[in-house]
């Protein structure tokens, strides 16, 4: 059985997220949603909000988990015998960053691969620190959102 983890701060899950995701059953058997919460690192989103509205958005899916987690991702992968971390990208910058980390947890953890899929189109503007920024002042967030906040 193909198991990913799909990891991240989801803060918040946005539709761009929700299209990997998507876009990732058709690869994975299983892809577990996991949201890193680090209790000394203050979010902006409430994580049990996060993922009440994640589980509520996959919840016909049975093939989706969402879970949170605060250790290395390559030992949360070991715990779930997921062979596969799933991640998106949207730009050279997004390159950049994944590039050092999915070195990093190979180096960690040799059985681990990270297959990346690219934005879609459509999703390729929707960053979840810009929503944060947007959310703050005031702004109507929700069409971002496969939910609503
Ligand atoms: P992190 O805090 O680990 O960077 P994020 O929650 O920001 O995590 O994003 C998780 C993953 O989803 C990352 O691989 C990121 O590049 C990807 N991602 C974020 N927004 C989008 C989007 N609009 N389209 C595709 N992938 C995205």
């Amino acid at each position: 059985m193909k198991v990913a983890l799909f990891p991240g701060s989801f803060d918040p899950f946005t539709n761009g997220h929700a299209d990997i995701v998507h876009r990732g059953l058709q690869l994975f058997d299983k892809i577990i949603i996991s949201i890193g919460h680090n209790s000394r690192k203050q979010r902006y989103f409430p994580v049990e909000k996060i993922i009440g509205h994640v589980k509520e958005a996959f919840a016909e899916n049975s093939q989706v988990e969402v879970i949170t987690y605060d250790e290395l991702t390559a030992e949360l992968a070991r715990k779930y015998q997921a062979n596969y971390l799933l991640r998106g990208l949207r730009n050279t910058t997004d390159f950049e960053y994944e590039n050092s980390i999915a070195q990093i947890n190979r180096h960690l953890n040799n059985y681990l691969e990270t297959v990346f899929l690219i934005t879609s189109p459509q999703y390729a503007h929707i960053n979840s620190s810009i929503i944060r920024e947007v959310h703050r002042y005031g702004g109507d967030v929700n069409e971002f959102l496969p939910y609503q906040i």
